[in-house]
């Protein structure tokens, strides 16, 4: 079957063969996927004159109300999700849960927040500005919804969340979305595509997606629309420089990769609360969804006297983990989305190989997973390296392997700790595992500006903290320099990026004419 794409109101279907999608298990190909002969420029017009003013018609708390439909919907149809993302991603039902119900939470959270700004349609921006000796002058800011596409070029490790996470805020802003989905995962973002578009929740052109390659989708964007991209770094260079993104002067956001640190206070010895909480945070990162979150923890930071303690517990933990088919009983973690996928964390573990000692797994030959024949599956198994070179080292800080893969890295004091979180050049979020104020109130400042995020966590905070990958849509997600340098979510603040700020120079009759009816974009951060 060849899934079909949906552009200008209507159901199409790419030309030629297509590519396959596969079950990472077992091979088997499911579906596939083509965007060749399609008119992607006539369906970013369409979205842009049909789709965008119908939205712009509905007030925010109408537009939030759909979004509270959608995640109806989706709820209902939760069963079919989680098979296809056992299918095409190999995802257990816990894993299929991060992404599936982490869509529909977060589109709850956005029809929640919305009600916030009630019926109005666009937001004034602070108070007016006096620009002459008397009142008789003033400017006022406001913030306007952009005319054009919020389009999506996706990453292929969620599907569901990755689409929802980002179109939730467009929506909410009033801003048409068309999604183009990773090729090896397309079949989740299509099936939830199909089902909100045949339930005729959204008015025509106001969601639009297609499958497969799209390479000349960024050819026809223009100045109105917004490009979100979250994938690797090589990727997001070639989206950020293409002449016509560059001669529009769109605005870009990136989701790029990331080596994420954990890191182990001073005063968290063996035994702590602090330390079996990072023990436990730590498999569970390498492990859900078989470590390709691009939050997952990369670089595991300890004190040089208890490095080897933690190593071992870890490791202890880990080994009891079972890998293989996530239809069977008893196993925990399942395989890469893709044989590709797999090739790359392989070449990848050899690469940190080169600069580490292997404490847990690490040798693909010495592996067996669990009722899954390995010559067809993308298995690749829980790998716990040590680098004792900490800061000197290179590739453990520049390589993310995106697969159940991590580095424990000793530190030496507080400025070693921070120089090494910081050698990531840049993360979407750092978690620490301490009750030491005096060390935290050195630590956190230290590498704020260089983390979208950082989860704290102590012995009284205990299980109570959200996790240090999942993602919440009330808190800024994103990070800098090599992380691409975006901000998605953090609450109604993600409603900036689908809205232009401009002055209107005038009398206060006019300003006040066109203040009513606008909501306080102080709303955005309150
Ligand atoms: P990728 O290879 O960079 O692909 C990302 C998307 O870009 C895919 O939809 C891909 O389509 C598309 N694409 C590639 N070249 C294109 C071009 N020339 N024109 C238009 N589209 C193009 O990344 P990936 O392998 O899917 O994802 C893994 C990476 O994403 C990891 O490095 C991970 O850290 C990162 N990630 C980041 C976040 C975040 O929030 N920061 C979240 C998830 C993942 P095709 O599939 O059709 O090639």
């Amino acid at each position: 079957m060849k899934l079909a794409n949906y552009l200008s109101a209507s159901w199409q279907t790419g030309a030629g063969e297509g590519q396959t999608l596969f079950d990472p298990v077992t091979g088997e190909a499911l579906v596939s996927v083509s965007a060749d002969g399609l008119d992607l420029g006539a369906a970013l017009d369409f979205a842009r004159q049909t789709g965008g003013p119908a939205l712009r018609a509905l007030s925010y708390a109408e537009r939030g109300a759909l979004l509270g439909k959608i995640a109806e919907l989706l709820q209902s149809k939760r069963a079919d999700y989680l098979d296809i993302s056992l299918r095409n991603l190999g995802a257990s039902e816990s894993d299929a849960s991060a992404d599936v119900d982490g869509a529909i939470f977060t589109l709850k959270s956005y029809a929640r927040a919305a009600r916030a700004l009630g019926d109005a349609r666009h937001l004034k921006d602070g108070a007016p500005v006096p620009l002459a000796k008397t009142d008789i002058f003033q400017g006022q800011h406001f913030l306007l919804p952009q005319t054009g596409v919020a389009i999506f070029i996706n990453a292929f490790n969620f599907p569901a969340w990755g689409l929802w996470e980002k179109a939730a805020p467009a929506f909410l802003s009033g801003m048409p979305v068309l999604v183009k989905p990773a090729t090896p995962t397309a079949w989740l973002t299509q099936r939830m595509v199909e089902d909100v578009v045949n339930a005729g929740l959204l008015p025509d052109g106001a969601l639009s997606i297609v499958c497969g390659g799209a390479r000349d989708l960024l050819d026809h964007v223009a100045e109105t629309d917004v490009l979100s991209f979250t994938g690797s770094a090589d990727t997001a260079r070639r989206m950020r420089t293409h002449p016509s993104v560059v001669a529009a002067s769109i605005r870009v956001n990136i989701e790029a990769d990331s080596v994420n640190s954990a890191i182990l206070g001073p005063d968290a010895a063996p035994g702590s609360a602090e330390f079996d909480l990072m023990v436990k945070e730590v498999v569970r990162e390498m492990t859900v969804k078989a470590g390709q979150k691009c939050t997952a923890i990369r670089r595991i930071l300890a004190p040089a006297a208890t490095v080897r303690a933690l190593g071992d517990a870890i490791a202890a933990k880990l080994s009891k983990i079972s890998v293989g088919n996530p239809r069977s009983e008893g196993v925990r973690m399942g395989p890469l989305v893709s044989k590709a996928q797999q090739a790359a964390a392989f070449a990848g573990i050899a690469a940190l190989k080169e600069e580490c000692d292997v404490i847990f797994g690490g040798d693909p030959a010495a592996f067996t997973p669990v009722d899954a024949d390995p010559a067809v599956a993308a298995f690749v198994p829980p790998t716990l390296l040590y680098c004792a070179a900490g800061l000197a080292a290179k590739k453990v800080h520049d390589t993310e392997v995106f697969g159940p893969v991590a580095t424990l890295i000793p530190y030496t004091d507080t400025m070693d700790a921070i120089a090494i979180a910081r050698r990531g050049k840049g993360s979407l979020v750092a978690s620490v595992y301490s009750a030491d104020s005096a060390f935290l109130g050195e630590l956190v400042p230290a590498i704020g500006d260089l983390h979208g995020r950082i989860l704290v966590v102590n012995g009284s905070i205990g299980n109570q903290h959200t996790g240090h990958g999942n993602v919440m849509p009330t808190c800024l997600h994103g990070g800098p320099g090599r992380a691409g340098g975006g901000e998605e979510l953090g609450g109604l603040r993600a409603l900036l990026m689908y809205h232009r700020r401009f002055v209107v120079q005038g009398d206060p009759a006019l300003l006040a004419q066109l203040s009513v009816n606008a909501a306080d974009a102080a709303l955005l951060t309150a």
